[in-house]
């Protein structure tokens, strides 16, 4: 099926010339949000830092990097592969321990990239500076858990940070250049009109951004939010809706944005609601987004206000 949008497989494959598999793992971090800093219960929608093999954590680094390699190697054939630290806040640490955490994918010839995740208010000039120190030999990008750029909604998250972390993350990671940046953004969150939804995609077209991870609001096993959907039972989006806000958000992304992700999901053992949104859906619902931008004749950037 043609896709309309960037994906992040076809942008890695005019990168190496060849499909390119992410590895994750869990280096064992904390979060500002759990640890009291900024608070300790956490995000309202947070399981275990979104790493869902509490046994991974056991594991050392290099151990889950081999095992990972190993796994895509089997499945797919892969023969490149980018390090995804990914649980928790991965940038949350002194520089020391930072750095021998990055080094590890050293001893990986196979190797070919880097991404880390955190929040937008855990980063330095000096933690970005040794981030962009692996520029020279590795791709790199860099993922901000903004979800929201509209307060009230990052406050019912309880994300313990405003949209201002995020630009001055922003900021200060743009000073280097060869860092890509993606953000994770949330949609159908109660507190939003479709409007304001939408406008989240203007500001990332604003601001010309690398890379978005888009979800939908889906409601997970032991966390906060399950506690209040149950006590308090509000509206969650419908698969169509939610398909049709998707097209219609990645109109208005600058054509240039990779789109690295258009759905969010869980373990069926773990998912209260909504149903679509299992991991057992997740093929499908990809599917019926690339068919619904067919359907509606349109692509990336075509409502870009910034472009
Ligand atoms: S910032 Fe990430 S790890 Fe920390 S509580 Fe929120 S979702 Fe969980």
């Amino acid at each position: 099926m043609e896709i309309r949008f960037k994906t992040f497989s076809n942008y890695l494959k005019e990168i190496f010339k060849e499909r390119v598999f992410r590895v994750t793992v869990d280096a064992g971090f904390t979060c500002p949000n759990r640890d009291g800093t900024k608070g300790i219960q956490g995000c309202i929608y947070c399981y275990s830092g979104s790493e869902y093999n509490p046994e991974k954590r056991q594991k050392g680094i290099r151990e889950q990097i081999e095992e990972g390699i190993e796994r895509a190697r089997k499945r797919y054939k892969a023969d490149k592969f980018l390090v995804y630290f990914q649980a928790y806040t991965n940038t949350y640490a002194p520089i020391e321990k930072l750095k021998k955490i990055y080094d590890e994918i050293k001893n990986f010839p196979e190797v070919v990239g880097i991404i880390v995740g955190t929040r937008p208010d855990a980063v330095s000039y000096e933690v970005l500076k040794l981030i962009n120190s692996y520029t020279e030999n590795y791709l790199v990008w860099i993922e901000y858990g903004l979800e929201s750029p509209h307060f009230k909604s990052l406050q019912w998250m309880n994300r313990g940070h405003g949209f201002s972390d995020f630009l001055n993350a922003f900021n200060l990671t743009r000073k280097f250049p060869s860092i890509n940046i993606c953000v994770h953004i949330i949609l159908g969150l109660p507190v939003e009109t479709r409007e304001e939804m939408l406008e989240t995609a203007d500001i990332l077209a604003a601001l010309k951004i690398d890379g978005v991870k888009i979800h939908p609001l889906h409601v997970i096993k032991g966390t906060p939010l399950e506690k209040l959907y149950l006590n308090y039972p509000f509206s969650l989006m419908k698969e169509e809706e939610y398909v049709d806000l998707v097209v219609d958000f990645i109109e208005r992304l600058h054509p240039d944005t990779v789109v690295q992700r258009i759905t969010g999901e869980a373990p069926s053992e773990l998912l209260i609601a909504p149903s679509w949104c299992s991991q057992n859906s997740k093929n499908r619902l990809i599917n019926r987004i690339r068919e619904r931008f067919i359907e509606r004749d349109t692509y990336q950037g075509k409502n870009c206000k910034f472009c």
